[in-house]
Formats: structure tokens, C-alpha cells, sequence
């Protein structure tokens, strides 16, 4: 089963529209919906923001439902010239940015025995990638698809100094609040994952005001991109590509 997170409700709107529920749990005050999505057997929650809420709806998705990978998908800050509002980024690395033990010589984001970045499933990241091009690819005027290192930390992002360290720093392409802690979650339970954004705003000034306002837009991408990746995993699957 296929675990799908997002962390708003406007990020997950267009997905519970889409689902054909069976059964609704909820847990530690988040709500679980098992049900059926482009032919997926998928569940659908709302994490609400931040790595601890991310945290905890991964866990408790895992230890409750027989979830065999997890993609995460919402919006995110671009932290490169080249994403503009409404862009898909996948993420190939996470790191949470904000985990700073550099008193002892560590460097940002290294966490001990692990270090600094944890990798999505390159399955599913390919996968993405093939779901992009099979659904944008002749289509005028589309968002651009950039998979690269996603930084995740506990704050808004929305200055010019921090989008330049985040960058150069980490090597990163976008910045949210979620993507590392799913991602570490994963890892420690051996589940598979990846984080899919929609790019909502610039990380600079203005971004509340640009993340407001393409707020659902965006979400409409996220929906698109990973609608189409479960089109392509049900169509595989009827194909006996893939198991
Ligand atoms: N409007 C909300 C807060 C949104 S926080 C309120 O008033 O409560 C932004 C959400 O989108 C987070 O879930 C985060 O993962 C993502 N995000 C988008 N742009 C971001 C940015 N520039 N910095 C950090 N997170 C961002």
C-alpha cells in the first residue's frame, strides 16, 4: 500500500476529492484514509506543518497500515534562479538543515552516525521523472521538473541571506518543512520514499505573500504529478512490469 502525505489541507484537497474511501482512522488527532486512487490502494493523510507533525503521521502511517513506500508531496521555496511558482521538484537527497550540532565540530544538518543527507528511492524518483514527461512532456507552457537535494527545517523561509546559505551550504534546489523528517522516518524503518513539491514561492521577501496566493495552483501540480505516477504504477503493474 501506498502511503501519500501532505502536510495542509489545501495541499490534499484535490486527493481526497479523488479517493474512494473504505475506511477512516484517526490517531493521535490526524486522520487516515485508506482507499483506492488511480487504481492504487493508497492512504491519505494530513500531517499538518513541520518535522514533528511530519514525524509522527509517517510513524503512526507505518505502524498501522501495511504501507510498503511513502510519497510525500505539497509545496516548497525555490532556492535556484531557474524554478519559478508552479515548478515540480523531486527530491533525490533530504536533509534536515536546521539540525545544528556544529559546537562538536559537526557540520549543518550532520546528524551522528548518519550524517548530513538521507536519499529518496531512485525507483521512485525515476519513476517521477517518467511520470512527468509522460504527462507534461508535449504540453505548451508546462512546469519545469528539476530533481535535486531538498533542505527541510522548522521555519518559513523568506530571506534572501538564507535561501544564498541553503544553497551553497547544501547544494539545495528548494527548501519546506516536512521532507527530511518523512524521509528520516522512512529510513529508520527500511520504507522507501520520496518528496514531490510544487514550487509556491521564491523563499525570498515576499514569499508569504507569493505562497498565499499560489497556494492552489500549485497544489493542483502536486495533485497532477502524483496522480500520474500512480497512472503509471497501475499501468505496469496491469502489464506484469512490475510487482
Ligand atoms: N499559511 C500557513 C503556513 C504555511 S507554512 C499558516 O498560516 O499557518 C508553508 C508550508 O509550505 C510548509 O508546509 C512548508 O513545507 C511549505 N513551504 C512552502 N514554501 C516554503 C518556504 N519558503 N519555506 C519553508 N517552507 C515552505
Amino acid at each position: 500500500m501506498i502511503g501519500l502525505i501532505g502536510a495542509m489541507a489545501e495541499e490534499i484537497t484535490l486527493f481526497r476529492e479523488n479517493l474512494d474511501e473504505i475506511e477512516m482512522k484517526t490517531i493521535a488527532r490526524m486522520t487516515y484514509r485508506r482507499g483506492m486512487l488511480k487504481g492504487q490502494e493508497v492512504v491519505l493523510l494530513q500531517s499538518g506543518i513541520g518535522k514533528v507533525n511530519a514525524t509522527i503521521g509517517t510513524q503512526v502511517m507505518i505502524d498501522h497500515f501495511d504501507i510498503d513506500q511513502i510519497i510525500f508531496t505539497g509545496l516548497a521555496g525555490g532556492l535556484v534562479p531557474n524554478l519559478s511558482q508552479g515548478d515540480m521538484v523531486v527530491a533525490n537527497t533530504v536533509t534536515q538543515y536546521d539540525f545544528d550540532l556544529t559546537a562538536f565540530g559537526r557540520r549543518h544538518g550532520e546528524l551522528p552516525d548518519i550524517g548530513r543527507t538521507l536519499e529518496a528511492d531512485p525507483r521512485l524518483v525515476k519513476l517521477a521523472c517518467f511520470a512527468y514527461d509522460d504527462s507534461y512532456k508535449s504540453v505548451p507552457n508546462a512546469p519545469k521538473l528539476l530533481v535535486g537535494s531538498i533542505v527541510s527545517g522548522d521555519r518559513f523561509v523568506s530571506d534572501p541571506r538564507k535561501i544564498e546559505w541553503l544553497q551553497r551550504e547544501f547544494g539545495a534546489v528548494a527548501t519546506e518543512m516536512e521532507g527530511a523528517a518523512v524521509g528520516y522516518t522512512c529510513f529508520v524503518n527500511d520504507v522507501p520514499f520520496v518528496i514531490i513539491r510544487s514550487i509556491s514561492d521564491s523563499a525570498d521577501s515576499g514569499a508569504a505573500d507569493e505562497f498565499d496566493s499560489f497556494l492552489v495552483r500549485a497544489s493542483e501540480n502536486s495533485f497532477k504529478m502524483v496522480s500520474s505516477i500512480l497512472e503509471v504504477m497501475t499501468y505496469r503493474q496491469e502489464a506484469g512490469e512490475m510487482a
